[in-house]
């Protein structure tokens, strides 16, 4: 006879299935959360594209981090776009549609085929952890009776300005043909009072509201409504009312960010060996910490957009003007896929490479986390990407924020407006601004802008600490996931232990 600690070791774990698109930032995130399961014990398989999968291999030591738990897989497919296609700017666009008639085709045939990936070692999928712009996983799920986890990887005040696109077309908010750009939002509950039409998700900048990429985007944020459950990386302290908002359309909502926090936290916890994972897609140039280990402390402005904005030629010589006007020091990350119109000349001329010498330092890719960490850095000027963002709340680093597209034209308004922690130059680019936005941030307004953000970072860590309610919340999620392995034997009449 067994008893019921024996049957709790018998237990097969839950497998739990994640799809990401395969761009930076939700690789990032996904592959974050991952980790999580991995150290609750549970099997894993996560689809990953041929080409992020050979740069992470490369690049990272995801192999090694995940080599330490039996549990996780990749399973690796082809993208659907050629090799050299670049991958970002507006042409990121193109993974949702390339995802969907190559890699998903080919996906399904590996499920059916695999029996939902049951092996020897290993019980069938459980669940399906989706991410949020993947069209197909609804449809999906409810052909298969599977329990769909849909995981939006961008702000929750994103999602939900684009949730309530009925509304904002029903007040005639949409569309506003870039007119009267600063007239405030009314019919957004939870944002009303701050959200202008500029701030809105960048999809909604079109004339017609026909348009192919604004329709997918809508589609996509409705499917929501077919999920058993909704994961957003962020949390109560941040964006707690929104969070509120969607949990009256949706069974079971967890707001468990941020989860690179959340990782560090139960890696201390448990006690693990395992290190947090770096999932970047390109070598990231670690040159640039001995450079800022020779800076004052918070004299070093970090600058990036991140892996998918482009930038002019012109404007990078607006934002590099304004920098060196400044007068402060800066860390800048400049993508040699990044900028645009410069045919193929080096986008910074000779003549300010020399001013450049000595103030500033140039590199392809960073470590952004311990970037923002170091002790020198005290601003950063981003593109408020989510991840990014989320980043630079936890290091506690202000934001001079110039959003390039998506969700970034939402989450600069909150930097500036709603956590007060930075400013928002967003639809400008000229060297006058980028100066005085730089000098308000590391000197007129420094003590205020450090004070603020140095308390969110704290809220935040606490809020991935236990007994805070992103820790709860994934310990929520966690459960829940157990607890349909139970329900799903009993609904195919077999024991559940
Ligand atoms: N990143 C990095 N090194 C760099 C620039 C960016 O590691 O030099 C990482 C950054 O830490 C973040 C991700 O790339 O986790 C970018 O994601 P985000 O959501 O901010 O922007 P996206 O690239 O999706 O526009």
């Amino acid at each position: 006879m067994t008893s019921d600690s024996d049957q709790q070791n018998l237990r097969p774990p839950p497998h739990v299935l994640i799809f990401p698109m395969p761009v930076q930032g939700h690789l990032n995130s996904m592959l974050n959360l991952s980790h999580l399961f991995c150290l609750a014990e549970f099997d894993v398989t996560f689809i990953i594209s041929d080409f992020s999968h050979r740069r992470l291999l490369q690049h990272t030591t995801v192999a090694s981090t995940f080599a330490r738990y039996p549990g996780f897989q990749f399973r690796t497919f082809p993208d659907g776009l050629p090799e050299d296609h670049p991958r970002s700017g507006h042409r990121a666009m193109e993974f949702m549609s390339s995802v969907k008639n190559v890699t998903v085709p080919l996906f399904k045939e590996m499920m059916i085929q695999e029996n939902f990936l049951a092996s020897a070692t290993r019980r069938p999928v459980t669940c399906f952890l989706a991410d949020g712009l993947l069209s197909f996983a609804a449809d999906f799920c409810e052909e298969n009776g599977l329990p769909l986890i849909c995981f939006r990887t961008a702000t929750t005040s994103y999602f939900w300005a684009l949730f309530r696109f009925p509304q904002l077309l029903q007040a005639q908010e949409i569309p506003f043909q870039g007119k009267s750009m600063d007239k405030l939002i009314e019919s957004i509950p939870a944002m009303e009072g701050f959200l202008r039409k500029r701030d809105l998700p960048s999809f909604y900048r079109v004339d017609d509201l026909n348009d192919p990429v604004l329709k997918e985007v809508i589609a996509v944020t409705m499917l929501i409504k077919r999920a058993q459950v909704a994961i957003f990386n962020t949390c109560e302290e941040l964006e707690g009312q929104i969070v509120a908002e969607i949990r009256k359309h949706v069974p079971r909502v967890f707001s468990i960010g941020p989860i690179h926090e959340q990782v560090k936290y139960r890696l201390t916890e448990k006690k693990a060996e395992s290190s947090i994972i770096t999932a970047s897609l390109w070598e990231e140039d670690r040159s640039c910490i001995n450079w800022l280990d020779m800076q004052a402390p918070k004299s070093v402005i970090y600058v990036s957009f991140g892996s998918l904005a482009l930038v002019t030629r012109d404007q990078v010589l607006e934002l590099l003007h304004g920098l060196l006007d400044s007068s402060h020091r800066f860390l800048w990350v400049m993508r040699p896929d990044s900028i645009t119109g410069s045919d193929g000349e080096d986008p910074v001329p000779a003549e300010l490479k020399e001013h450049v010498k000595g103030k500033g330092l140039l590199v392809e890719w960073a470590p952004q986390e311990n970037v923002l960490n170091h002790p020198a850095v005290g601003g950063f000027l981003t593109h408020s990407g989510w991840n990014s963002t989320l980043e630079s709340i936890a290091a506690g680093v202000p934001m001079v924020c110039w959003p390039y597209f998506a969700d970034q034209t939402t989450n600069s308004r909150f930097v500036s407006e709603v956590w007060k922690i930075g400013l928002d130059i967003k639809d400008t680019c000229d060297r006058k601004t980028i100066e005085k936005a730089i000098r308000d941030l590391m000197e007129v307004r420094k003590d205020e802008f450090i004070e603020r953000a140095e308390n969110l970072a704290k809220l935040v860590k606490m809020t991935v600490s236990e007994g805070g309610s992103s820790y709860n919340n994934l310990d929520g999620l966690i459960q829940y996931i157990k607890s349909l392995v139970i329900w799903l034997c009993i609904a195919n009449g077999i024991n559940w232990y």
